[in-house]
């Protein structure tokens, strides 16, 4: 560590810098030498003929001696002054902060050496090796952006897998029951009621049956698609598994709800399926149950596939609302999913 330390100090732009100032301000001393002995001489000689054509006397010629000697050293000591201070401004100014820029790259260089990256030639220039470094840094910051653009264009699509439906491109079930939570809160806000629809696609084994699974999928795709269509910006759509869709709306009462639910349902029944030249008939059914204080994100949806198996058991294709009061008072068989998931394996 301290070997290296030894080695950074030994800068050759620092050396060069101090060699070149040193030249200058030498060339500049010996000026000025050279013109404080051209003045003592044309001093000396000058007081030297007034004691001849005077008579003057031995102290005059020596006053004149001294003057020049004090000439020359003063000259010398401001010489050393402006250039000792000189070395210092230009070392804090320029030499200092260029061998700590050295420093920092020369050891941004080891580090990315270590992980394989090469950055200079061994070079004792340090210009050289910033340039070096620099132009490689700015290549490999530049592969670098690429890899992480790449990178974001995954995650991208590792956050759609998570959150949409591969088949039909709607929110998935963990999706949307993790944004009703946000669209609960708005809807609270606003003192607005909520309600929670199941839609269950009517005699889909059929479909598969009948037509193929690929036209099965076709229909799922087309259904998600009209229904994604009609649902306003604020409601909410997913896929919750299967056959089965999910919808979260608000309105102010029922009936506006069920308005809405009967839009869907007839959007849903209004044109068949085309597929590979074959039309397939589509219809759904559908439960509503409204959320309350009393009634959280499961238990609607609960309530709602009760209502959907009503819907299913008078007949398919229409829409329900579920009634606590009514399915208190039904057979306890009606009341669970277990027994509509009974009943719908009992007819397969
Ligand atoms: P019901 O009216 O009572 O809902 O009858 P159903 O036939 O729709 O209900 P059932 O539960 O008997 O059948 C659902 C079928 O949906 C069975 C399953 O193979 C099919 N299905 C579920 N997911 C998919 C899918 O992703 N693609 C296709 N093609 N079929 C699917
Ligand atoms: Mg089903
Ligand atoms: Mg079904």
């Amino acid at each position: 560590m301290d070997k290296k330390k030894v080695v950074y100090a030994k800068s050759s732009v620092d050396s060069k810098i101090k060699k070149t100032f040193l030249i200058a301000c030498v060339g500049l001393a010996v000026v000025f030498a050279l013109v404080s002995i051209i003045s003592i001489i044309v001093i000396t000689l000058y007081s030297m003929s007034q004691i001849d054509n005077s008579d003057g006397t031995e102290a005059v010629r020596n006053i004149g001696i001294l003057f020049s000697i004090l000439t020359l050293v003063i000259t010398g000591w401001l010489t050393f002054v402006v250039v000792k201070k000189s070395i210092k401004i230009l070392h804090k100014a320029i030499c200092k902060p260029m061998l700590e820029l050295i420093l920092s790259i020369r050891k941004a260089n080891e580090g990315l050496e270590e992980i394989g990256i090469v950055m200079a030639d061994d070079t004792e220039d340090e210009i050289a090796l910033i340039n070096s470094v620099y132009f490689k840094m700015t290549k490999q910051l530049k592969t670098h952006i690429d890899d992480i653009m790449k990178l974001s264009g995954l995650t991208e699509k590792f956050e759609n897998s998570a959150h949409y439906d591969a088949l039909t491109g709607v929110y998935n079930r963990r999706r949307f029951g993790e944004l009703i939570q946000t669209h609960a809160v708005i809807a609270a806000k606003k003192n607005e009621p909520t309600f929670i629809c199941m839609l269950d696609l009517d005699l889909f084994k059929k479909v598969n049956d009948t037509y193929g699974h690929a036209a099965g999928d076709e229909v799922l795709k087309v259904v998600a698609e009209k229904i994604k269509g009609t649902v306003r910006p604020y409601d909410l759509f997913g896929r919750y598994g299967g056959e089965e869709f999910v919808m979260f709306l608000s309105a102010p009462d029922s009936e506006i709800a069920i308005s809405f639910a009967e839009r869907i349902r007839l959007i849903v029944n209004e044109s068949p399926v085309h597929f590979e030249g074959i039309d397939i008939p589509v219809s759904t059914s559908i439960g509503v149950a409204q959320m309350s204080p009393d009634r959280n994100y499961d238990e609607a949806i609960k309530a709602a596939d009760e209502a959907l198996y009503k819907a299913k058991a008078n007949g398919r294709n229409r829409v329900e609302l579920y009634n606590a009061e009514i399915s208190a008072g039904e057979a306890p068989d009606k009341d669970s999913k277990d027994s509509k998931d009974s009943k719908k394996t009992e007819s397969k």
